[in-house]
């Protein structure tokens, strides 16, 4: 590494990898777009570039408001915005079906029947839904096939104030997630076996407590209002998609097609607005939820186990192809751990620059998580928290022998990835 002094404090500048090199003290450079190492969001460089230095600013505006703040205060004016959005978009879809009952009825047995059934069947396809259990990957695992892990989230949910979700799937990837299903939100945990191997302990307990913070952070993206509205707006884009219906020969087909053409103009104005508001509740809210789940997270597992936990994240594309790599040799959770614990992903001067070059990487407007380095810098800030549940090593080794059948069937994924 030979880089240059930083032209505002005279410290040594540092860099990872092929990245544009940044100072590690007064943070100079880090701000700077690096096409090399950025995906393309809009496709024109300079408007990238400008995109990327708005959502590095807001997200260190977001930071320096939050640091100092109590992060359980809720966020009215957001909550304002998304209900809103949700309310205009059931708005549509309800002009949509009453607009289709109307045509279809309108001299009953009339040509109206083709453009009503038209619009009748757009709205089917934008339904509002609710999810459901059957449409998410993953094996369930039961509470008397693994009462070692279940004692475990009883012991994590109590901490952080919730129960444990009645259903838990794990499956393959190098992740964790909680979510509600169906008209009742039944909860969900969705357990990643690749990451789940590789954490310590008290990593373990962080990752649960971040997850089950998500159920008492008010976190409002999965509300029984809000949620299915955001899944029709994806539904919508997908179907806006051009190539959606082609042109017809007959003139019942053309006045059909006039009439979806209408529609269709008019969901995408309305698509374009809910994009506008999601953008905001994903930079103002969502982001103000993750910080949140990480505070309960810490409170939970203690800063320490919290601060590895983001340090093992920041590093998950090296860590996909450590365990995908012991995998296609035939090892198992144990050589997984093992070499992570190698590989020096946590604590040291390489990965503080990993975590601060992730404010300038993961910075995105469309980011739905704040830079990991701006979490793990979070934790740090706010006061040092010792752990409320201790998962000793022992109990750790007993929960993973429960999950050995369902690692075999990881590992074998992870083989043919
Ligand atoms: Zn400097
Ligand atoms: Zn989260």
């Amino acid at each position: 590494m030979n880089t240059p002094n930083c032209p505002r404090c005279a410290a040594a500048t540092t860099t990872l990898g092929s990245a544009l090199p940044w100072c590690p003290g007064c943070e100079w450079n880090l701000d700077a777009y690096d096409g090399a190492a950025q995906p393309a969001e809009f496709g024109w460089r300079w408007v990238d570039r400008r995109l990327h230095r708005m959502a590095f600013r807001l997200a260190q505006r977001q930071f320096a408001a939050l640091v100092k703040a109590d992060l359980a205060r809720k966020a009215t004016v957001s909550r304002f915005v998304v209900v809103s959005v949700a309310l205009v978009l059931y708005a549509v879809f309800a002009a949509m079906v009453v607009g289709g009952v109307l045509l279809v009825l309108k001299d009953f047995l009339s040509w109206w029947i083709l453009p009503g059934a038209v619009l009748l069947a757009l709205a089917w396809l934008l339904r509002p839904r609710l999810g459901r259990l059957d449409d998410l990957d993953g094996h369930e695992v039961t509470r008397d096939e693994a009462p070692n892990l279940f004692a475990l989230l009883d012991e994590v949910a109590g901490a952080v104030g919730t129960t444990t979700p009645p259903t838990v799937l794990v499956d393959g990837d190098l992740n964790a997630y909680t979510t509600a299903v169906g008209f009742r939100r039944r909860r969900v945990l969705g357990l990643g076996l690749p990451l789940w191997a590789v954490l310590e302990p008290q990593e373990r307990v962080a990752l649960l407590g971040h997850e089950f913070g998500h159920f008492v952070n008010s976190d409002r993206r999965r509300s029984l209002l809000v949620q299915p509205a955001l899944r029709m707006l994806g539904q919508t884009a997908m179907l806006l998609r051009p190539g959606f219906g082609s042109a017809g020969g007959s003139v019942l087909n053309m006045i059909a097609e006039v009439v979806s053409r209408v529609v269709m103009s008019l969901l995408s104005k309305a698509l374009l607005l809910g994009q506008i508001a999601l953008l905001w509740i994903g930079l103002r809210d969502g982001q103000r939820a993750e910080y949140q789940a990480d505070g309960i997270a810490a409170r939970v597992a203690g800063t320490t186990g919290a601060i590895a936990l983001e340090e093992v994240l920041a590093a998950g594309s090296v860590v996909h192809m450590l365990v995908a790599r012991d995998a296609r040799a035939g090892n198992g959770p144990a050589t997984w751990r093992a070499s992570v614990a190698d590989g020096g992903f946590r604590g040291g001067a390489r990965t503080a620059a990993r975590l601060q070059l992730s404010i300038r990487e993961e910075a995105s407007l469309f980011a739905t998580h704040p830079p990991a380095g701006l979490r793990a810098r979070m934790m740090r800030e706010r006061a040092y928290l010792e752990p409320a549940v201790r998962l000793t090593p022992g109990r750790a080794e007993a929960i993973d022998a429960e999950l050995t059948k369902h690692y075999e069937a990881a590992r074998r994924d992870l083989k043919h990835a």
